[in-house]
């Protein structure tokens, strides 16, 4: 008998190959999910669910599976809740969206390029995935909580980061509306803002910039990966029945 905060629901999490995603994907199984990890890197993915999971440690019995899966992509995104469908004969009630990646560079350096793929990634992503999936939970009449994960740089900007800031305030707005509308779905919509999280991700930034930064965090550290899927945990459960369209800042204070 599987138990746990989300026991026996079907979770999807994209970006699920590296850092916040791959423990979301351990967090959640480890609380009763079935966990669908989707990234762009299949072969990361699958360690994702090899190695990170419940089932890797015996601890249920869920039928986990990966995925390769490009968030971008709108024939991708729409051909994986085909596939979905096939295996489990539900849509998932849970969808974390953790893709993400920046592309830093100074505004007066920045390419098009490169603001065109973060805003891809990050934004356009989220929308793809939020949109397929949440139309699949509501055809299907079931009530579900999607979690975003946007960026406390998206509040406050970050030298460097204009794509990524804006990128990211983007997903604070299009969570906020779209948890207007799906509200009588009884589909929650939150989005976490995580602050310097320990991850893949950071190590691109200098080591002078990262010991700038943790001077302006109260705890004094980085976060870990644990400690973002752990809210992303509360926020897919019914422990946070009454919370939609919020904003949550998880930055050791920053
Ligand atoms: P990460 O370790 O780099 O993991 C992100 C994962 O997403 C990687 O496996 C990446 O694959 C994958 N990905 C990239 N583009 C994708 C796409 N188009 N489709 C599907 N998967 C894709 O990053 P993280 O630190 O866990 O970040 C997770 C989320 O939290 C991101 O949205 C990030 O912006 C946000 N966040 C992170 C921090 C932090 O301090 N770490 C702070 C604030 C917000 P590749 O490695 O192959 O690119």
């Amino acid at each position: 008998m599987v138990s746990g905060i989300v026991a026996g629901r079907l979770a999807l999490v994209t970006g699920a190959g590296s850092g916040i995603g791959r423990a979301a994907c351990q967090v959640l199984s480890r609380e009763g999910a079935i966990v669908v990890a989707a990234d762009k890197n299949y072969d990361a993915a699958m360690e994702t669910i090899k190695t990170h999971t419940a089932l890797a440690s015996g601890k249920n019995d869920a039928d986990h599976m990966a995925v390769e899966l490009d968030v971008s992509n709108s024939t991708a995104v729409r051909n994986l809740l085909t596939t979905i469908m096939q295996q489990y004969k539900a849509p998932p009630t849970i969808v974390v969206n953790s893709a993400g990646i920046t592309r830093d560079n100074w505004l007066l350096k920045l390419s098009e390029e490169d603001y065109d793929s973060v805003l891809n990634t990050n934004l356009k992503g989220t929308f793809l995935v939020m949109q397929t999936f949440s139309k699949a939970m509501s055809e299907a009449g079931l009530p579900g909580s999607i979690v975003n994960l946007s960026s406390i740089v998206g509040k406050y900007g970050n030298m460097g980061q204009t794509n990524y800031a804006a990128s990211k305030a983007g997903v604070v707005g299009m969570t906020q509306s779209a948890a207007q509308e799906l509200g009588k779905f009884n589909i929650r919509v939150n989005a976490i803002l995580p602050g310097f999280i320990e991850t893949p991700m950071v190590k691109t930034v200098p080591e002078k910039v990262v010991q700038g930064i943790m001077k302006m965090v109260p705890l004094g550290r980085l976060g870990s990966p644990t400690e973002l899927a752990e809210v992303i945990a509360f926020l897919s459960s019914d422990k946070s029945s009454f919370m939609t369209g919020a904003s949550i800042d998880v930055t050791g204070g920053y």
